[in-house]
């Protein structure tokens, strides 16, 4: 099933249309024990919500999340506002594919082209430079992961495939890993890694224990969308060929249109399901009617709502674990958290970084409103997710005259 989900990216749409196709005819014939499945899972959560005297299912993610319900719903109002401006992005992409409305499996369609390749030397000295434009200390830092070899950058046999940073608390070091290919989508991963040993790199010069360093999902990617934002920006500003635009804010547009979009449907969805299972058991019908509803909750007129995805929540895994509830909402406040963050070093430029700095050393420490409270920002109201999404939203302005 995955090789055949990902053929939704395929440049060739009758491809990703048969694709799409496939799938939901495969899901057909396993959806009663995926529905049985679910329904145990769910179950098991609400009673154990129960005993241990949770308020309801989204009570424990909350908690592990060190958020608290009036930023979650913050969070969620502004989201829901952004909703007309990103389906101006899916009307938009359905008429460059000539198309009146976006069916599912042109979601993931590529747009544009790159053909820029960047050596490892281009990406490094791309990645410093601007880095050094955001801070010189963040720029010395990547400087020396580059130098001292902490990236195992190339692309070969019996190595596994995609990328991660973890940190070598021993020696106050990080080692990355990526699958490098020249293209720019892996210049910020790069980017993006480098935004992780950044993170810990902070805490490690703050002298932070292996327990003060554990932090929440929310606030995991912070560093990380940050410096990717960073080399984002740049390389739109250094391009005016339409195609190449085109193809990185595609990126950038389809990973923010899934991020803010489709998790507030999986949101709806997962709440929906948890009140009605507390009740009785769902059929695979009444899971896929939830779903589609969510769907043209959140999608709107954005998609072709004859072609939508109701099975949706068979293959993530997180709706089969009864401790990963509501494994969607955190997604957004990590791109919303860093955006936002974002929006105000664009306001106050070099200043920002010390407290910036000290806020990454801190995110094992505290709640997330009191770690944005010394910012002198207030996450428990819409604004400061609103400006967030008002950034997405510039991006959205310029695909759209493309
Ligand atoms: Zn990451």
């Amino acid at each position: 099933m995955p090789a055949l989900i990902n053929l939704r990216s395929h440049p060739d749409e009758s491809v990703r249309r048969r694709a799409y196709e496939a799938e939901n005819q495969a899901w057909e014939g396993a959806k009663e024990t995926l529905a049985a499945c679910l329904n145990g899972v769910k179950g098991e959560a609400l009673t154990l919500d129960k005993k241990r005297g949770r308020e309801d299912a989204l009570h424990a993610s909350i908690d592990a999340a060190r958020m608290d319900r009036e930023t979650l719903n913050a969070m969620l109002g502004a989201m829901k506002d952004s909703f007309p401006m990103f389906r101006r992005y899916f009307r938009h992409k359905a008429k460059l594919l000539g198309r009146e409305k976006l069916a599912w499996w042109d979601i993931f369609a590529p747009m544009g082209k790159t053909d820029k390749v960047y050596s490892w030397d281009e990406a490094r000295d791309f990645i410093v430079e601007n880095f050094n434009k955001f801070s010189p200390d963040l720029g010395a830092f990547a400087k020396r992961a580059f130098d001292k070899n902490w990236i195992d950058g190339e692309q070969r046999e019996g190595k596994r495939g995609g990328a991660f940073c973890m940190g070598v608390a021993a020696v106050k070091e990080s080692r990355i890993l990526s699958n490098y290919d020249g293209s720019f989508d892996q210049v910020s991963t790069l980017a993006h890694e480098l935004g992780h040993a950044f993170h810990n790199e902070c805490a490690y010069a703050a002298d932070k224990t292996q327990l003060q360093q554990s932090t929440p999902m929310t606030l995991a990617e912070t560093a990380s969308i940050m410096c990717e934002t960073v080399v984002t920006e740049a390389a739109l500003a250094q391009t005016n060929d339409p195609q190449e635009v085109l193809a990185i804010l595609e990126a950038q547009m389809n990973n923010a249109s899934q991020v803010v979009v489709d998790i507030y449907s999986r949101y709806l969805f997962e709440k929906e399901v948890f009140e009605r299972r507390a009740k009785a058991e769902l059929s695979s019908d009444e899971i896929n009617d939830i779903m589609e509803r969510a769907q043209k909750a959140t999608y709107g007129d954005g998609l072709d709502e004859r072609y939508l995805q109701k099975f949706m929540w068979t293959w993530k895994p997180h709706y089969y674990s009864s401790g990963f509830s509501f494994y969607n909402y955190p997604y957004a406040f990590g791109l919303l958290f860093a955006t936002g963050l974002y929006a105000i070093y664009q306001k106050r430029g070099a200043d920002f970084v010390p407290e910036y700095k000290q806020l990454l050393a801190s995110t094992g420490q505290a709640r997330a409103a009191e770690l944005a409270d010394k910012f002198g920002i207030n996450i428990r109201t819409k604004k400061f997710w609103a400006d967030s999404l008002a950034i997405i939203g510039k991006r959205v302005d310029r695909y759209c005259q493309l």
